[in-house]
């Protein structure tokens, strides 16, 4: 071999080497903004689950993705619809007195004067807010739907309630003009 041809066969392992390199760190990098839901097996980009600190090991994220997590809670609210209620209401009972008391008097003292910080704040708050929200919903679309859709199912008669009565509303006030 030719010192030339030892110079170029040196390049070449150097150029492999250096392409296993990059591989190799794309993989990592792949591992650090992807994830394979433990529930419905998809990978998922990382903002698709929710942060759990406890959960160091996997990256300070859930196991499952966030529109699992949604179908989870309402399994868990269904098969322990029962369970829950009760418990709910014992709560509500045994501490009926004391804090309900105190904050509605605490409310309806000050009751402008909330009323007024909520709007200021919301007012100083709202292109945040909006933002927020919508980055959230662009971020989270498939979850929103998927609770939006379930939100409609659980309150279908209340929705059907609400729009007839808007119906009537608006036929009455058509009828006025
Ligand atoms: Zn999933």
């Amino acid at each position: 071999m030719s010192s030339k041809k030892i110079y170029e066969f040196a390049d070449i392992i150097a150029i492999k080497k250096r392409e296993k390199e990059l591989e190799e760190r794309e993989e990592k990098e792949r591992i650090k903004f992807f994830k394979v839901c433990s529930r419905c097996g998809e990978k998922k980009s990382i903002p698709n689950f929710s942060v759990d600190k406890r959960n160091t090991l996997k990256g300070g994220r859930t196991n499952i993705c966030k529109v699992c997590k949604v179908i989870e809670n309402q399994e868990y609210y269904y098969k322990n619809r029962d369970k829950i209620l009760i418990r709910l209401k014992r709560y509500r009972d045994n501490h009926r007195g004391e804090r309900k008391t105190y904050y509605r008097i605490y409310q309806e003292k000050n009751r402008e004067k909330l009323s007024k910080l909520a709007k200021k704040w919301y007012q100083k708050n709202k292109k945040r807010i909006k933002k927020r929200n919508l980055k959230y919903y662009q971020e989270n679309l498939e979850a929103c739907l998927l609770r939006r859709k379930l939100w409609i199912e659980k309150n279908k008669e209340k929705i059907k309630k609400y729009n007839r009565e808007y119906k009537r509303k608006h036929k009455v006030l058509k009828a006025v003009i």
